[in-house]
């Protein structure tokens, strides 16, 4: 399997990445990507993003350096109700959402309230999907969790930058690889690159979900069709969601 966009990067507007988008970009083609998506922070994470950087990313062409360039965000879990640090305003025209965990924006809680909380999360029609749902640091009820994203339709990203920051990863990571395939869940394959070198970095990911047996249909990011379909109708369950809010 190949994956031909990294739907994970942090460019310096995270506040703890060291290289510009260009540079992002620079590090895609240098590893014959295809594209890649921008998630920087949300605006909760400490020295993280402003919203308005968000709205702005419009403004960005669709080709940077040779390169496919696509708008998307890491956005905080905030609250034990799920809530995000970003309003819908902001999620609707993005390419790619997903929602992670991380510990200076919440506290985990034990393993039961973590997997009602992802599984609530998975829920919200302004969520694709879920970075590093394989970190120790908040542990979950795998299988739960991967039914919630099945059911869904979302992803849950097997992220190559947990085997070095998030020790403890690889064991929950194949599980989550393995129960993917046993339900069908899709997948998002990235390399959460903070610095240029480290876009399109799969090595250790693709050799986990080459052990799982996960198939490439399952991973959104195998292919830039795969990518551009996902995409294209999370983008357009987000806008729908954010109309009717806007209505009521
Ligand atoms: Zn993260
Ligand atoms: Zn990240």
């Amino acid at each position: 399997m190949k994956i031909q966009i990294d739907t994970h990067t942090h460019s310096t507007a995270s506040g703890h990445a060291y290289s510009t988008i260009d540079d992002l970009a620079r590090g895609a083609r240098r590893r014959r990507l295809k594209g890649f998506v921008l998630t920087d922070h949300g605006p909760a994470l400490p020295g993280g993003t402003h919203p308005y950087h968000f709205s702005n990313l419009r403004i960005l062409p669709d080709t940077i350096g040779g390169v496919l360039f696509f708008r998307g965000v890491e956005a905080n879990i905030i609250n034990i109700e799920g809530h995000l640090d970003l309003t819908p305003v902001y999620l609707r025209k993005l390419d790619f959402v997903m929602a992670g965990l991380h510990e200076a924006c919440f506290k985990s809680l034990d393993r039961e309230g973590n997997t009602r909380l992802l599984a609530a999360v998975l829920a919200n029609p302004f969520v694709d999907g879920l970075s590093h749902p394989g970190n120790p640091a908040f542990p979950i009820g795998i299988e739960e969790v991967v039914k919630a994203a099945a059911q869904y339709g979302k992803t849950l990203e097997i992220n190559n930058s947990s085997f070095r920051v998030r020790p403890g990863s690889e064991q929950n990571c194949l599980e989550t690889a393995r129960l993917c395939r046993k339900h069908g869940a899709l997948i998002s394959c990235g390399s959460d690159a903070h610095y240029w070198e480290d876009v399109g970095n799969f090595a250790k990911a693709l050799a986990l979900l080459e052990e799982a047996k996960v198939p490439p249909e399952l991973v959104i990011n195998s292919s830039i069709e795969r990518f551009r379909a996902f995409s294209e109708k999370r983008r357009a369950v987000r806008s729908a969601e954010e109309e009717k809010m806007r209505i009521l």
